[in-house]
This record gives structure tokens, C-alpha cells and sequence, in this order.
């Protein structure tokens, strides 16, 4: 559970970093000289994670100075290469240099090694961010997906910065009641002006683990009393490793193919294995189906972008053919495959808004650096664990100029995603991807069926010219509003349809208000009640929904 800072000197962790014995004599002496230097960190929680890396000099709540940065591992690592260096949950280590992005030079505090290790897996010590209830990037309807997992029992939180105000946290905590069945509740932490936090304003906290510690025993209004914090997913790895972010191709032997999973445009995709440990997704491209530079292309892309939501590429195998990318491996292949099988079928409609919110937001980072992608559909998408979805084959995305990218004559394009203007005038733009984004939706909330059904292309470019849309499907539960949503991405003024910004916002804030716990059986049949969070319901007085 949450440890009070302000009596930090009775944690056992201190107590371990006061002297370093039985390592060999000079490194026992560098590390305690370390220790001596380095005036007691007291985080301060509006700051991130990043931030406080970054600073040289860390202020402190005390406006000490700390002159070396000791980080705390938040997650277990396991070496890949010989630059890069293992460590448990809980381990310390020195940084030592933190140009680099991604990947922190540091002393491990414990074995004396020195190496790089992943900057996403460690916090700095005793801040806000090594704490286990503290999620430093999710947001509200992750929260919810997070903590409404099987496994979390009544009362498991989180704790999150908030999405609207840039001092306060929200804390999440998983419910249950007759009526709704397990849902998540939010309640803002807001800041007080002369620092400390506070729920509710008769019990104010100097920091957050003081106030975690005190719901942790006793709930004081909250629906239930804070029981255990939500288990971390596995934090995003960007590179094979270390010496892999920037010269990131491979030798071929150390790529093992297990297991074929598709067919792409281009070769067969396969699950495999890199160096027999790290697992991955193996694309092969035919000779003669595309030049290598073209493919190169696409890498290049795919490895400069890079966000949560999208597919992560790993590396490359270019020097022969056939040649290989080598991806992030998503368990559940591809969402249209995936809602096609029972799997899939299993989603409920919370579900379905999260994936779509997930594309949005994958789609958002897209528009903000001005890229296309030409060709977003159910295929283009994947899933993992816990129904995380990425979008792949961004690399088909062109850098724009002015806002619009004009492909060469005779490039064939999947006539029923498509943009009218993209179809008739070869005109993408983000806009253009905005329409597929619509049609991707009605792919998704009606479990994988083929867009226009019984309708030819040829059909389908004349129908849609003409002002023709897709009906609001019979056969599958759809609300008003995402059919209206969808009939907005359909605009045929291009300048019309909304932003992939305002998109995820939508799908963010998108929630099931049905007062009867919701079921999937019913999901095809009978209409629920659906709303948005737009009203507070004032259950406690800081509550939101
Ligand atoms: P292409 O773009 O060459 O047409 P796709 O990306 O569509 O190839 O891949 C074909 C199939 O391979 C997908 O439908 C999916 O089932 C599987 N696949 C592709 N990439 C991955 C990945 N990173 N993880 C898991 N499965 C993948």
C-alpha cells in the first residue's frame, strides 16, 4: 500500500540505501559516496516522471537540491544484449546519463553493473511514480479497462493525473453494486493552493500517499474502502534493445519463424521469436512484389512514429531476400478477424467504444504529425491483451505538405473505405482517413461485416456519389449518436467531418449509463439506455462520472 513520505526514513527501502557492504571495495566506496552526496529526494507529485529524470538538479518540496538522480525499477527487466543491464521490481539504480530518450545509462545499485536500461520500466526513488497505485499515462477509460479486469476485487484503485486540470490527480476505484454490477468509479483529487491534496474538503493530505493511506483504511464517502492498487500492464518496449534504436538492422539467424499467422498483401506474416527469448511479429516480403526501397520506406515510417496505439517496429532483415520486418507481435491478430471469431463475438459495447476509442487516439497522433495513412480498416488494426488495439501498416502514409497527398496515376485503393474525393481525384488527406475511420466503426459494431453489403465497388463509388449512405444497421445494436458520428465522418465536404482530435474525445467520454448491469445477449436485440458523461452525478460531493 501507499507509503507516507513524510516519515519516508522509516521505509525499509531507505534503510537499505544508508550503507553498501560486501560489494568489492570500490564500488562500495562509489556508492556510498553516492549516498552521502544525495540529500533526501521528496517528490513532488506535480511533476512527471520525465521531468524529474531530466533535471540535473532535482528541487525538492524543501527546495533541496539532489545532485545525483537514484531510480527505483517499477517493473522487472531481463537483459537482451550485452549493453543493457537486468534488473527486479524495487532494485535501485544511479543514473548516469540520460541523453538518450529511451534508454538511461545507469549503475545498478544492488550488483554494481553498469549499462543501459529501459527509462518507461523505473521511476525516480520515493517520487509519486514509483508508487504502485500511481498511473502516470492512462487515461480515464483505460483506468476503467484496467480495473475492471476478472481478477481486480471491489475496491482496487489507481491513482491518475487528471485529464482536465493540470494540478489535480483522479483516483479510480473499482465498484460493485447490485443494480450496475462491477463498474469504476472516478474521484478528483484536487490540488490545495499551499501544496497537499484533498477528496473531500474536510480531509486534506500533504501528499498522495498520505491521502491513499488513509482511504486504504477507511473509505470516509468513497464507495469502498481502497483495497489493493491495480496490477501495471507491461510498459511499451520501442527497440529490440539498446543497441538496436538507431541501427536497427538484424542478422537473419537470429529471427526464429514458429508459426505462420496470415497472409499480407505483400508475404506471409509470422509469429516468432528474436534470439529465442523476445517474442515478435515477422512480416516476409515476395521478391519481386514491391522494391526494397519501398519497403525500407515503409519501415522508416513505421519506426519513426511511434505511440501507443501504434504497432511498434523493431527492426529489420534487408541484406537478402526475402526480407523481413519485424514487428511488436499482437496476440489476437487482426480486429477484423478477431470480432469475426468468437473471441471477438464475446466483446460487449464498452468494448467496442474502447477499441474505437483506441483507433481515434492512434489516428490523433497521425493528424498531428501530418501523416496519412490511405488504407484504415478492421484489417489494418491490432489486437493484444486485454483488448489493446494498435494500427498498423501506417507506413503506407505519405509526410504531407499541404494537407493533402495526390497518388500516382493506376494505384488501386479499397474502393468501400474510401474517400470519394480520394477515389475520384486521388485527393487523401487526413480527411479522407477521417471517412475510412467511419467505416472502420461500422465494421466494428457490426462484428466484422463486409462494409455495403451486396454491393459491388463499381456500385458503390456511383451510390456514394450520388449522397448514398449506409443505413444504421438492423441486425446490430447501434446508438443514434455513433450512427450520427459515423454520418459526420461520411460528409462529403472533406472540411466538414471532425477531427480525429475530436474523435477520441468522444469515445473517451462515451459512456454506458444503463441503470441494469449490461449483457452481451442483449447486445443485437434490445436497445439500452446510452448516454455521455456530461452530468455529475452527486453521489459524493466530488464524485464524477
Ligand atoms: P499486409 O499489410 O502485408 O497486407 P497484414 O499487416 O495485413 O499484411 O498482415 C496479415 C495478417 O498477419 C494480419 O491479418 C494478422 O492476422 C497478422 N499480423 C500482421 N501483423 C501482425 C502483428 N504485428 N502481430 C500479430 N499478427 C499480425
Amino acid at each position: 500500500m501507499g507509503n507516507c513520505l513524510c516519515c519516508a526514513q522509516k521505509r525499509p527501502r531507505h534503510r537499505q540505501q544508508q550503507t553498501f557492504i560486501g560489494l568489492n571495495p570500490g564500488l562500495e566506496g562509489k556508492l556510498n559516496n553516492i549516498l552521502e552526496q544525495n540529500p533526501r529526494y521528496t517528490p513532488d507529485p506535480q511533476r512527471s516522471h520525465a521531468d524529474i529524470i531530466r533535471t540535473k538538479h532535482t528541487p525538492t518540496r524543501n527546495n533541496q537540491i539532489s545532485k545525483t538522480r537514484i531510480v527505483v525499477a517499477v517493473y522487472d527487466y531481463k537483459e537482451r544484449d550485452v549493453s543493457d543491464v537486468s534488473f527486479k521490481k524495487g532494485d535501485r539504480m544511479e543514473v548516469i546519463d540520460d541523453s538518450d530518450g529511451d534508454w538511461l545509462n545507469v549503475i545498478h545499485l544492488t550488483t554494481g553493473e553498469q549499462g543501459f536500461i529501459p527509462g518507461n520500466f523505473v521511476a525516480p526513488e520515493l517520487s509519486v511514480e514509483s508508487e504502485d497505485w500511481f498511473f502516470e499515462n492512462v487515461s480515464r477509460k483505460e483506468a476503467d479497462k484496467l480495473l475492471l479486469a476478472e481478477e481486480n476485487a471491489r475496491g482496487t484503485f489507481l491513482v491518475r493525473p487528471s485529464e482536465h486540470n493540470p494540478h489535480g490527480y483522479s483516483l479510480s476505484v473499482k465498484d460493485w453494486e447490485e443494480m450496475r454490477g462491477y463498474h469504476v468509479k472516478h474521484y478528483k483529487i484536487k490540488p490545495l493552493d499551499n501544496g497537499g491534496f484533498y477528496i473531500s474538503t474536510n480531509k486534506t493530505f500533504l501528499t498522495l500517499s498520505e491521502l491513499v493511506q488513509a482511504y486504504s483504511r477507511n473509505a470516509f464517502g468513497l464507495c469502498h474502502v481502497l483495497s489493493k492498487p491495480c496490477p501495471k500492464p507491461q510498459p511499451q518496449m520501442w527497440d529490440l534493445g539498446p543497441a538496436f534504436r538507431d541501427d536497427w538492422e538484424i542478422p537473419r539467424d537470429e529471427i526464429k519463424l514458429i508459426k505462420r499467422l496470415g497472409r499480407g498483401n505483400f508475404g506471409e506474416v509470422y509469429y516468432g521469436k528474436w534470439r529465442d527469448s523476445i517474442e515478435v511479429a515477422v512480416k516476409t516480403l515476395r521478391e519481386g512484389t514491391m522494391s526494397t526501397a519501398a519497403f525500407l520506406q515503409e519501415a522508416a515510417i513505421m519506426k519513426k512514429f511511434r505511440h501507443k496505439r501504434l504497432v511498434a517496429l523493431y527492426a529489420v532483415c534487408s541484406k537478402e531476400e526475402p526480407i523481413y520486418i519485424v514487428q511488436e507481435y499482437m496476440s489476437k491478430g487482426s480486429l477484423l478477424d478477431f470480432l469475426r471469431k468468437d473471441e471477438g463475438k464475446t466483446l460487449d459495447f464498452e468494448d467496442l467504444i474502447y477499441v474505437a476509442f483506441q483507433v481515434a487516439s492512434g489516428m490523433e497522433y497521425l493528424e498531428t504529425k501530418q501523416l496519412i495513412h490511405r488504407d484504415l480498416a478492421a484489417r489494418n488494426v491490432l489486437i493484444g491483451e486485454n483488448n489493446i488495439a494498435k494500427i498498423c501498416d501506417f507506413g503506407l502514409a505519405r509526410v504531407i505538405e499541404d494537407n493533402e497527398y495526390c497518388p500516382k496515376q493506376g494505384s488501386r485503393f479499397p474502393v468501400k473505405w474510401t474517400a470519394p474525393e480520394a477515389i475520384v481525384y486521388g485527393r487523401f488527406s487526413i480527411k479522407s482517413d477521417v471517412w475510412s475511420y467511419g467505416i472502420l466503426l461500422m465494421e466494428l459494431f457490426t462484428f466484422g461485416q463486409v462494409p455495403y453489403p451486396g454491393m459491388h465497388g463499381r456500385e458503390v463509388i456511383e451510390q456514394v456519389e450520388k449522397g448514398y449512405r449506409m443505413p444504421k444497421p438492423t441486425s446490430h445494436y447501434l446508438p443514434d449518436d455513433i450512427y450520427k458520428i459515423m454520418l459526420s465522418c461520411w460528409d462529403n465536404k472533406p472540411e466538414n467531418r471532425p477531427t480525429f482530435e475530436f474523435l477520441t474525445h468522444y469515445f473517451e467520454g462515451f459512456n454506458v449509463t444503463s441503470e441494469i448491469p449490461y449483457r452481451r445477449s442483449l447486445i443485437k436485440t434490445i436497445p439500452r439506455k446510452l448516454g455521455y458523461e456530461t452530468k455529475t452525478i452527486q453521489k459524493h460531493e466530488t464524485e464524477y462520472f
